[in-house]
């Protein structure tokens, strides 16, 4: 069997080893063939079997694969889904070894006098506002755009759905039109869900066709939220061109889409910095604002992960941190903390724990500078088909080699 059929067969069985472990498949997406479909895998084999043979897998992969970056790309890939497995079935493993070890990228907490630029920033961005301290400021704002339940599925149902329509022609014209070529598109369709431990998820389908779902249970602002259509659409876009690139070329580790590997921390980097890509320039009074906690909320979550799963503070401690440092309601805080605590209220094993790292360091550290470099020496074009055009770009580990010419 070739090393990419394995490695798709592979990642079907990860998968339902993590669904069995902690309700969440390993495979975010899969667009292949209907007999290596994950969820047709075997259920069988232990931890112990599946780690064996993802080590074999890398060894072949040195053997068999040609490309320097398809071969990184996979290895990158595997050892990441091995570590998944390693953890999932108890190993010890510190927070630090299991973030860099899934997403190859270092752990970073902010410290706390840099959260306090940023809260200052966010005190300059509310001047026109009134209230005694900063924080009744910020919830002064925060309670003019609230919205969520019923309110928020008319609006996901309507206004969002239209604006998702809006932003893919705006993928269209002016990020396909300068690549020179362009990809299938049959939709985004919005729905709304409960009980997720995420806000929104893009769950892309094979066919060039994705669905969006927004939790009912979180309360949005109503301005941040037409910020996450960009996003929600940006993973959309990506998986498109993967998907056509897989068709186009046949490499089958293409048409899965892992979780917990350093293609998260490309694509939540891009899909965090679409409005860049877009040039979008919306007219809104608040984007300051918004962009000031926008900032707050990424970096005190990624604390807030810190305390929760490396010194094993108490949810509430957490919850009280986020509220203090990061300006939220304390309802709003407590409905973060499903994403980052270590433990579901099951008791099982929160998959979602370490990937909070994946967006602000995916924009900060590898997508913003590279954006912002291939900007200012006229060469977006170029950017962007690297991106979009091949895959294989998309990894941590890929990331500086695939943009090198642009150095
Ligand atoms: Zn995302």
């Amino acid at each position: 069997m070739e090393v990419s059929e394995r490695y798709v067969r592979l990642c079907g069985e990860v998968s339902n080893f993590t669904k069995e472990k902690t309700g969440t498949s390993f495979v975010d997406a899969y667009f292949g063939p209907e007999h290596l479909n994950p969820e047709r895998q075997s259920k069988e084999k232990d931890p112990d079997e599946l780690v064996h043979e993802i080590g074999e897998l890398v060894d072949s992969v040195k053997q068999d694969i040609d490309s320097p970056i398809r071969a990184k790309h996979l290895i990158g890939d595997c050892l990441s889904m091995k570590l998944v497995v390693e953890w999932l079935d108890g190993k010890q493993i510190s927070y630090e070894d299991l973030v860099q070890g899934l997403f190859h990228i270092p752990v970073k907490r902010f410290s706390e006098s840099v959260i306090d630029e940023k809260i200052l920033s966010l005190d300059e961005a509310l001047g026109d506002y009134s209230g005694d301290t900063l924080r009744d400021r910020v919830e002064q704002f925060t309670k003019e755009g609230e919205i969520t339940g019923n309110e928020l599925k008319k609006l996901v149902d309507t206004e969002l759905q239209r604006k998702a329509i809006n932003v893919g022609q705006l993928f269209h014209d002016r990020i396909y039109s300068l690549i020179g070529t362009s990809v299938t598109d049959n939709g985004v369709e919005y729905q709304t869900v409960t009980g997720a431990p995420w806000s929104g998820y893009n769950w892309y389908q094979k066919g060039f066709r994705s669905l969006n779902q927004f939790n009912l249970d979180v309360t949005f602002n109503k301005n941040s939220l037409q910020g996450v259509i960009y996003h929600e659409y940006e993973h959309h876009v990506s998986n498109l061109w993967r998907e056509k690139y897989y068709l186009e070329n046949g490499d089958l580790e293409l048409s899965v889409v892992p979780l917990h590997t350093g293609r998260c921390v490309i694509s939540e980097g891009t899909a965090d910095t679409a409005k860049e890509f877009l040039g979008v320039q919306e007219e809104d009074p608040h984007i300051e604002i918004e962009q000031a906690l926008y900032n707050l909320r990424r970096m005190t979550s990624i604390n807030a992960a810190i305390m929760l799963n490396e010194e094993r503070k108490s949810v509430n401690d957490a919850v009280e941190y986020i509220y203090d440092r990061g300006y939220r309601t304390r309802k709003s805080a407590e409905s973060s903390i499903s994403f980052i605590a270590p433990k579901m209220s099951d008791g099982r094993p929160n998959f979602w724990a370490p990937y909070v790292f994946t967006y602000f360091f995916g924009r900060i550290d590898f997508v913003l500078p590279t954006f912002k470099m291939a900007a200012e020496t006229n060469q977006l074009a170029e950017f962007y088909r690297t991106l979009y055009l091949n895959p294989y770009s998309g990894s941590s580990v890929t990331w500086k080699e695939a943009f090198n010419w642009l150095s």
